[in-house]
């Protein structure tokens, strides 16, 4: 077994770290005797405004707040310490000159209240952006207003809906169909959009069933949703099919690109025939996340869809970068001033250093260790490979730990908890919901051959143990700053909290029901 031990300081929460007075930075005082004209910075805030007692933050001297962070990070797991093959999260490698674009002053300290005017760098920008991504994907306009894949998603069934609206069709094209092997955001992205949903079972290739397709759709349907690859790691090998019998209904194509990681440069959804697409630049365009943080979900749509996007839209005239704001028939602002900038910036600068050949490689590169990982896995004991064993994975592979299951009762859930105490991120579980004990893989491109041999050992060991001695497996994490946690309390809205204050109330005895 590679030896691994996280960091397990006793680290208290913030908050109770705090010592009365301690403070974490040093400013000037401000001069109160100063003789002049101009409002003090106090006044010119309306009463209204003002805080008349201060909040109740933690109060702590600057080394403290660094060591504090320091060892919290200490006790974490990150993509800049190893592989994290979270499956359809395309966890890659987060180059950090990104992160010096995104700070240069010129982007930190812009004012989106500045006018167009005074901003044209920025603009170009993204109107640079716009263009690129226009091209990857095969679409005429892009928005990059939306700020997740799901917020693209949400935004683009707007957009089916507006595109029926017109037509006056909306009130009986009620129905989206999305693929059970589809990402879980589609069909409540639809559903929000106000559409029932409608979903097609896949085949036994991991496939969207053709006649269950053709039987689902009808004047009713608005349009479909399809995540391509698939969940299962697969390329709908009928996607013109799809196309053409969508269309012919009258409904429109959405293409969920979130994870474009897979086809960047090889094919492209406007060339498949999708009038709509999503892309999550924070999954392929190698921007930080996770744990909620920031994302950026741009749309791309076909030229007779584009009065509808988001706006604004930025355009140019041949002279000048404005924002176009003047769209009568677009769905409306889905985000704030111009998106998520530091998310764009970054998505930008990385496809500025990979080109056209980088990026294309990066595709065939993730490709190829998906399949690897699938190949080196697909005869260890415990493990199978549900849905067309002998067909290529895209970015990713699911495995099912449902043999293992039923020889020596360690479960999927298991065998990631195993894997946390080798020093490695545990692939998605449990998903997609159409395997049973799924594990699913993506590798990315960024890790390298070594890191992918290490991950597959690991797994070839768990399996081992498994069958000689399970009640081991099951004392899994050992080695990590928290080990098994309780699910079940973990997740109970009684014993979770949230908050500081959350906290206290909770440590607060209840008072007793007099009877
Ligand atoms: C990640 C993902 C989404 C959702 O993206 P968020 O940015 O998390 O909202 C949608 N579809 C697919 C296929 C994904 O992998």
């Amino acid at each position: 077994m590679t030896e691994f031990r996280q960091a397990r300081w006793k680290e208290p929460l913030v908050f109770e770290r705090s010592t009365p007075g301690a403070i974490a930075y040093s400013l000037p005082a401000v001069e109160k005797e100063v003789k002049t004209s101009l409002p003090k910075p106090i006044e010119s805030i309306p009463q209204s405004l003002r805080r008349q007692t201060p909040p109740k933050l933690p109060e702590l001297s600057e080394p403290e707040v660094l060591q504090h962070f320091v060892r919290l990070s200490q006790m974490n797991y990150c993509v800049d310490l190893g592989l994290y093959p979270l499956g359809s999260c395309t966890m890659k490698y987060n180059p950090p000159i990104n992160e010096r674009v995104v700070q240069h002053p010129y982007f930190s300290l812009l004012h989106p209240r500045q006018g167009d005017s005074n901003i044209q760098g920025i603009l170009q920008i993204l109107y640079e952006l716009q263009q690129w991504l226009a091209e990857i994907t095969g679409m005429e306009q892009i928005s990059l207003q939306p700020a997740a894949g799901a917020h693209g998603e949400f935004a683009g069934a707007l957009i089916i809906r507006a595109y029926h609206t017109e037509r006056d069709e909306f009130s009986t094209r009620r129905e989206i169909i999305v693929p059970d092997s589809a990402h879980g955001t589609n069909p409540a992205s639809a559903a929000m959009a106000g559409f029932d949903v409608i979903v097609v079972p896949s085949n036994k290739d991991g496939q969207v069933d053709l006649n269950a397709l053709q039987s689902a759709v009808s004047e009713k349907t608005a349009g479909l949703m399809l995540t391509n690859p698939n969940t299962l790691g697969l390329f709908e090998q009928e996607i013109e099919s799809i196309a053409t019998i969508i269309h012919e209904a009258g409904g429109l194509l959405y293409y969920d690109g979130a994870n474009l990681n897979a086809t960047l440069g090889l094919v492209r959804p406007g060339d498949m025939g999708f009038d709509i697409v999503h892309l999550n630049l924070h999954k392929t365009f190698a921007t930080p996340h996770g744990g909620g943080g920031p994302g950026a979900g741009p749309i791309g749509v076909k030229e007779s869809l584009s009065p509808f996007l988001p706006i604004p839209l930025v355009s140019y005239d041949g002279n000048k970068y404005y924002l176009d704001e003047k769209r009568p028939k677009s769905i409306g602002r889905v985000h704030g001033f111009l998106g998520n900038v530091p998310v764009l910036l970054k998505s930008y600068a990385y496809i500025l250093q990979m080109g056209r050949t980088g990026l294309k490689a990066a595709a065939e590169h993730a490709v190829l260790n998906a399949n690897y990982i699938m190949n080196c896995l697909k005869d260890v004991r415990g493990y199978s490979i549900p849905f067309a064993p002998d067909t290529w994975r895209m970015h990713e592979v699911v495995i099912s730990a449902k043999p293992l299951l039923h020889d020596t009762g360690i479960s999927a859930r298991d065998v990631a908890k195993a894997l946390l105490d080798r020093g490695l991120h545990a692939p998605t579980f449990y998903f997609p919901a159409i395997v049973e004990e799924a594990l699913m893989i993506e590798p990315t491109e960024t890790f390298s051959k070594e890191e992918l041999d290490r991950f597959i050992e690991a797994l070839h060991e768990i399996s081992e143990q498994a069958y000689d001695n399970p009640a081991m497996v099951l004392q899994s994490p050992q080695n990590t700053a928290i080990t098994r946690l309780d699910e079940v309390r973990a997740a109970h809205p009684r014993t979770m909290a949230l908050s500081w204050r959350m906290h206290q109330k909770r440590l607060k005895p209840k008072p007793t029901k007099q009877t």
